[in-house]
């Protein structure tokens, strides 16, 4: 008897990887429980121990999954010659996770972690007291390493290429390019259209509205049980910043965080991790304790989010079928119309910072920090001229002028633990779930079921079309295959247009 899926992995070379893989696995396992709890549950002194077992065991998977015997056995595999499309993508996502460690100098790897993490401490001082000189010394070498780490993996044309493949597999610069390139002049004819008839953008009370953190906690239970909450295998606990982690296709967890005030913040922090959450939940589960049992990138992931928290969310047909659970907890009934209430959760207006901006103003935010990195990696800026550029390009894309650095360029965590290449996947995240959302509305009618709260239809679709495949097949090839498409910014304008112009 096989250990791992027969059928899938028929071929004794495949089943042996796998045996060897399962102690990665574990480990892996342990690295998502072990930084759960970090978030959720850990007395704050824990950190130094934890942070100490965390690195231990980063040390041994990458010992693991470089040893020689590990390696044979992936050559092993790569030798047979009818491997099933489980045992292709088997190589695909070892020898990806592998380029890294293959190419890139140990030491360098070494320099880049122990630099991510003082940078992380400094940055969240800097940030506090608005230093940019503070953090720049740490920002320099990030970007050298980052720069050296490029080259050390290898490019056609622009080094940038090599990081954003690290997080979105085969993304180019000049791709998002040619995408921004679109999406931009689209978003501002929307956005300058929708400040001057100001609907969308005119103040509403409720975002002033403190709340009683234990009724929105029940609120946010009812929500994750009308999308249908199975609670063997997903829950919801409460984390500073809110995050979904896996430790299998069996035990997903999310949280949010109760800030006490305005509270759409909570809300749909939960409907966006339920939408990470459910991607995972729903892969298939013969793919159990393999490589493949994970969501494929960080854009696909992100359109499952995005598709959950505003496609579905922030429509109107779900805002009228919950409106009476609303209004009943938090005493709106009254005073706040449904239609009020549709106003609130949609309301646009661009704004300094990115994790609070609306469907709308979002991808500003992105566009921004995809150009000043592009610059930075290619050594066309220096990172002193960093401040004033982000300034002049907000005023240039959103009209607005940050008054300090840590409502500009030192608001985001990704730079200070090293990550550049990032930020472009939550642009295609978006422009995907628009995608998502036209090709389901042919199939099923998806407005139907959610002014009805059916969601299994919409769960069954998405896991037939997506979730179930996990890592299977690469985000483009995926996309071609399921949905038939290529990432094109005017399904998601269009999408933007119809909710926000023809109201
Ligand atoms: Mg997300």
């Amino acid at each position: 008897m096989s250990e791992f899926d027969q059928e899938y992995f028929p071929h004794k070379e495949s089943q042996e990887l796998l045996r060897s893989y399962k102690t990665i696995w574990a480990l892996n396992h342990a690295t998502s429980l072990l930084s759960w709890d970090q978030e959720t549950y850990m007395p704050e002194d824990g950190v130094f121990e934890r942070s100490i077992a965390l690195s231990e065991i980063a040390t041994l998977i990458q010992r693991l999954i470089t040893d020689k015997s590990f390696l044979e056995k992936i050559e092993a595999l790569e030798k047979i010659e009818d491997p099933t499309i489980y045992e292709r993508a088997l190589i695909r996502v070892l020898r990806r996770s592998l380029k890294y460690y293959l190419k890139v100098p140990p030491e360098i790897i070494a320099e880049f972690s122990k630099t991510a993490s003082e940078a992380n401490v400094v940055w969240r001082n800097a940030r506090k007291e608005n230093n940019f000189e503070k953090f720049k010394p740490y920002l320099d070498k990030l970007v050298s390493l980052n720069i050296k780490i490029a080259d050390y993996l290898g490019y056609e044309k622009n080094p940038y290429d090599a990081l954003l493949d690290l997080y979105e597999e085969g993304l180019t610069a000049d791709e998002f390019k040619r995408i921004v390139d679109k999406l931009v002049p689209g978003l501002k004819k929307i956005l300058d259209k929708i400040l001057s008839d100001g609907y969308f953008s005119r103040p509403c009370p409720l975002e002033n509205m403190s709340y009683d953190v234990n009724v929105m906690r029940k609120v946010n239970e009812k929500i994750l049980e009308i999308f249908g909450y199975d609670r063997r295998r997903l829950r919801l606990d409460v984390s500073a910043h809110p995050f979904t982690t896996n430790m299998g296709i069996r035990d997903v967890r999310i949280t949010t965080r109760y800030e006490g005030i305005d509270f759409r913040r909570t809300m749909f922090s939960v409907i966006h991790e339920f939408g990470h959450a459910l991607y995972e939940l729903q892969i298939d589960e013969r793919l159990s304790f393999t490589p493949l049992a994970s969501g494929v990138s960080m854009g696909i992931h992100e359109s499952q989010s995005r598709f959950w928290e505003n496609i579905i969310g922030r429509s109107r047909e779900f805002i009228y079928a919950i409106y009476d659970l609303l209004a009943d907890n938090l005493d709106l009934r009254g005073k706040y119309d449904v239609e009020e209430i549709y106003r609130y959760f949609n309301i646009v207006r661009p704004g300094l910072i990115r994790v609070d901006a609306d469907e709308v103003t979002y991808n500003f935010h992105i566009v921004l920090r995809f150009e000043l990195e592009n610059m930075m990696i290619n050594q066309e800026i220096k990172t002193e001229d960093l401040p004033e550029l982000w300034n002049d390009y907000m005023e240039k894309l959103l009209g607005i002028r940050p008054k300090t650095y840590s409502e500009g360029v030192l608001q985001d965590i990704h730079w200070s633990s090293g990550s550049i290449g990032y930020f472009p996947s939550y642009s295609l995240g978006t422009l995907i779930a628009a995608h998502i959302r036209d090709k389901m509305s042919k199939e099923i009618d998806l407005a139907d079921n959610v002014r009805n709260l059916r969601f299994e239809p919409v769960k069954k679709w998405l896991r037939e079309k997506i979730h179930m495949y996990g890592s299977i097949y690469p985000p483009r090839e995926l996309l071609k295959r399921s949905l038939d498409i290529e990432v094109d910014p005017t399904v998601f304008l269009r999408y933007l247009e119809e909710k926000f112009l023809l109201k």
